[in-house]
């Protein structure tokens, strides 16, 4: 099969996986002269969508033949899709010349199951040594890994890649059970504590002060998909709670579910809504930089986050007691908590108000939505007067932002 046929097939196999942001990694870069690529710096085409997702990666899978079954998957091996397979070399020299063409940044890899998860995970191995060791290729990879790959193999992984993955696939253990019986929920979370574990080490000095080997700098992700199950986004969030505190996971990535072609009947007909995969990412984040939890950020009684406001909004037309806030007294922590303000902008105001009073003429130099938080904040010379009270409230912060979400595949 010709090479930009085989381009096509796993390229385009490879974009059901969401999780390839390339943040966090340590800097590296050939401006010296020395190797090819770098992490950061000029000449590097960084392209984002709008939820954040880094798309300038070259996002192939070794492989899509696979020997499991997942029902999910468009690459199960009773699946009847074009199949195609790279060899090592063959990866290695559509990531150099892509790279000197500069269409992308650095690497993505992922692959189906071939033979048995140790031998495919030294196909993926390889591919990065060689572009490491051999090349002395400097730009990003990530390595999407096999989770009952050997931890000897997932070690020499880490020495090469940027950042290393392991997918959860689903939100509970009991969902891949019934939907990918071939996977161990229990495995998964064993590799990713194996992980955690190297990537501890490797960022810690030994006695002697001596630098531990370098091990995927920026750290471990991982990939739900919403939507292929039952699971509420009360039970999803729990798990992302879980997994960020057991593994310190860099990120979890949120992936609403695409029909496959020929599909089981146990998996539902349509994608669950785009904007519902929004609404988790937003959540997420209020979970990891803004001091909530689970339990405060899931407002509906049916365990599902509202899809006509952002979490945070709606938490705040639930505790409409807990408003107006005093921006010039209120404590950080509550601060976080008005709609409207985020992490940057709060830190602002924390710095502005030891200076002198925050003002309402202020608040445009924050560049922050007046529209979205004048009803919940108190200044010097501004009250919001009834606004909390009115019926309509959550009406009119829809038309501030109405819901937004790009598909995956939509062009930016
Ligand atoms: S192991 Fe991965 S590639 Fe294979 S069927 Fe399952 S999800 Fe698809």
């Amino acid at each position: 099969m010709e090479l930009k046929q085989k381009l096509e097939i796993l390229a385009d196999a490879a974009k059901y996986d969401a999780s390839c942001a390339s943040s966090g990694t340590d800097k590296r870069t050939s401006s010296d002269g020395k190797g090819i690529g770098s992490t950061t710096g000029m000449g590097i085409c960084h392209s984002y969508a709008p939820d954040g997702r880094c798309i300038s990666l070259l996002k192939i899978l070794l492989t899509n033949f696979c020997v499991y079954d997942c029902v999910y998957c468009v690459n199960r091996v009773s699946s009847n899709v074009a199949r195609a397979r790279f060899n090592v070399e063959e990866v290695v020299n559509l990531t150099l010349s892509f790279y000197r063409r500069n269409y992308i940044e650095g690497l993505f890899l992922s692959s189906g199951i071939i033979r048995n998860p140790d031998y495919t995970m030294e196909q993926v191995v390889e591919v990065a040594r060689v572009l490491r060791e051999v090349h002395d290729f400097r730009g990003y990879i990530h390595l999407k890994t096999i989770p009952d790959a050997s931890p000897e193999l997932m070690a020499r992984a880490g020495l090469y890649a940027d950042r290393l993955s392991i997918n959860v696939e689903l939100p509970t253990i009991a969902s891949l059970h019934t939907l990918a019986p071939e996977k161990d929920g229990q495995a998964i979370r064993r590799s990713m504590g194996h992980l955690r574990l190297k990537i501890d080490e490797s960022k810690d000095k030994t006695l002697t002060g001596k630098k531990p080997p370098r091990f995927a700098p920026g750290g471990q992700s991982t990939q739900m998909i919403v939507g292929a199950d039952a699971t509420d986004d009360r039970a999803i969030l729990d798990t992302s709670a879980n997994l960020y505190g057991a593994y310190k996971l860099r990120r979890v990535y949120y992936s609403a579910f695409s029909p496959i072609p020929d599909a089981s009947k146990m998996l539902p007909l349509k994608s669950p809504p785009l904007v519902r995969e929004h609404r988790l990412y937003q959540a997420d984040w209020l979970l990891r930089f803004y001091g909530f939890n689970t339990e405060e950020i899931v407002t509906g009684n049916d365990g599902m986050l509202d899809l006509d406001v952002d979490p945070k909004m709606a938490w705040a037309l639930q505790h409409r007691e807990q408003f107006p806030v005093d921006l010039n007294s209120a404590p950080k922590a509550m601060l976080l908590r008005v709609p409207g303000l985020g992490v940057t902008s709060v830190a602002r105001i924390i710095s502005a108000r030891r200076v002198r009073a925050i003002r309402h003429d202020d608040l445009a130099r924050l560049r922050v939505s007046l529209k979205k938080i004048l009803p919940f904040v108190v200044l010097p010379d501004y009250h919001p007067g009834h606004s909390l009270d009115h019926h309509d409230l959550k009406q009119q912060m829809q038309q501030v932002m109405p819901p937004q979400q790009f598909g995956l595949f939509e062009p930016v």
